[in-house]
């Protein structure tokens, strides 16, 4: 089976992703395993990407898609792959459809998992973290006993900067307006299985091993 996994950042991917290689077997290629493996391995698209990166600049999609491309031709994808982070774009997506027509593939399904964004932001805003001994709580799921104050050290509480509502809020429109058209992409094609995220870890896997389990067969 050859998997795209989608979801908003904090949806739970990472979670879903370690438990999918786990059940069944599936190489989990993540955009920034593959570039580090890329620039390690010191191919020439790696150097590529790197002198972008030391840059400071965006990959440009041409390297990307390339780095996917040499990824995707090693054999323990043989038999199927997540593929996590990529792709980002609708061209990116297109230029994958081309890269595994001529390696004789296709993409099986796209497991996106979705979560409310009222509910991603409660649970993005609502962590805290002492600024005494690192014990991290949240106001809604793990609140400490009294407000403000670390139960384990008596430090005071703090949000970190980037986990602010109107950072959080930013960062979930841009996301959500990139993802929008790629959703609609594969719906088009009919390779979209939409998994509900506002649920038990467990109940989450649960649902994705249902599509799975029905697609293998
Ligand atoms: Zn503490």
């Amino acid at each position: 089976m050859n998997l795209i996994l989608m979801g908003l950042p904090g949806a739970g991917k990472g979670t879903q992703a370690e438990q999918i290689v786990d059940k069944f077997g599936y190489p989990h290629i993540s955009t920034g395993d593959m570039f580090r493996a890329a620039i390690k391995g010191g191919t020439p698209l790696g150097k590529k990407a790197k002198s972008f990166i030391d840059q400071g600049a965006l990959v440009p999609d041409e390297v990307t898609i390339g780095i996917v491309n040499e990824r995707l031709s090693e054999s323990d994808t043989d038999k199927g792959f997540l593929l996590d982070g990529f792709p980002r774009t609708v061209e990116q997506a297109e230029a994958l459809d081309q890269m595994m027509s001529e390696k004789g593939k296709k993409i099986d399904a796209v497991l996106y998992i979705r979560v409310d964004p009222e509910k991603l932001l409660t649970r993005l805003t609502g962590r805290r973290i002492c600024s005494e001994c690192g014990a991290t709580y949240h106001l809604t799921f793990n609140p400490p006993a009294k407000e403000g104050v670390c139960d384990k050290c008596g430090g005071a509480l703090n949000q970190r900067a980037d986990d602010n509502e109107a950072t959080v809020h930013e960062r979930l429109q841009v996301n959500m307006s990139q993802q929008q058209p790629l959703l609609d992409f594969y719906e088009a094609k009919g390779s979209l299985k939409t998994i509900n995220g506002d649920q038990q870890i467990t109940d989450v896997f649960q649902e994705v091993s249902e599509i799975l389990g029905v697609l293998t067969k």
